[in-house]
This record gives C-alpha cells, structure tokens and sequence, in this order.
C-alpha cells in the first residue's frame, strides 16, 4: 500500500508543479514513462509476488546448475535423483515431515521434495530448505 501512496503523492507533485511552472511536453512523456513504470513495478510486488521471487531466485542461482536442477517446479514432475531423496529421508529420521508416518526406502521414488520454507515467501533455494513429503501429504499441502 506504501506504494500507492507514493504513486499518488508523486502524480499531484507532478500535477501541482505543472500548474506553477508549466513543464515542456518532452519532460511530460518522461513523467508519464516514470509513472507507467512504477505502477507495473507495484502491481507486480503486490499482486505478483510469486512470480517476482521466483524470477528472482532463478537469477539468483543461475550459476549453481546442480542445485538448479534439484529444485522441483512444483507442477512438473522432474527426475530428480533419489540419493538426495535419501539423505533427506535420512535428515528426517525416515519419516514424512508433515504426518511423521514412516518411509518406505524401496518406494522413495514416490516421495516428493518440497520447500520448507516456499520461496514465494522468502525461502532460500538451497538444500536446508528441502524436505521430503509422502505423495498423500505431497498432494494435499497447502502450505
Ligand atoms: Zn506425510
């Protein structure tokens, strides 16, 4: 909401200011330009936040290409190796991290990877903030 506030406290300066010193019709474009852009930019950190993060954690780990592909796009079923499934089944004590139920290690291609902390607010893409989910809870979270 910060946003808006600004937005519009920079219009009516604009405004204001046209009607004491007129400005010239180049100097109005570029006030126009400045406010178009800035109210993409708010739209986008207040109504596309997921997608604002996700942009920017792929900019961010472009480099680590290991770690890129470990990642699961939730909708996409990569292949993801199963010895990362297994040390994080591991980490976990052989257990769903959501229902505590006990793994089946011959089953683990089933389990999935999920975030601990999403990224959409604030996770990091790294490997502390994996965990390893039975396909039922994997199916149902909604967290
Ligand atoms: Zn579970």
């Amino acid at each position: 909401m910060n946003g808006f506030t600004l937005l519009i406290i920079t219009i009516l300066a604009i405004y204001f200011y046209n009607n004491r010193y007129p400005l010239s019709n180049r100097y109005k474009i570029y006030c126009g330009i400045f406010i178009l852009l800035f109210s993409i930019f708010i739209y986008f950190m207040n109504y596309q936040k997921p997608f604002v993060y996700k942009m920017a954690n792929n900019i961010k780990d472009v480099n680590s290409k290991s770690l890129h592909s470990v990642i699961p796009d939730f909708n996409i079923n990569y292949s993801i190796p199963s010895s990362i499934k297994l040390k994080l089944a591991d980490k976990q004590g052989l257990k769903c991290s959501n229902c505590r139920n006990s793994m089946l290690v011959d089953e683990i291609d089933n389990y999935k990877i999920s975030y601990v902390t999403p990224l959409q607010y604030g996770g990091k893409n790294d490997p502390s903030n994996l965990k390893l989910l039975c396909p039922t809870c994997f199916s149902y979270r909604n967290f």
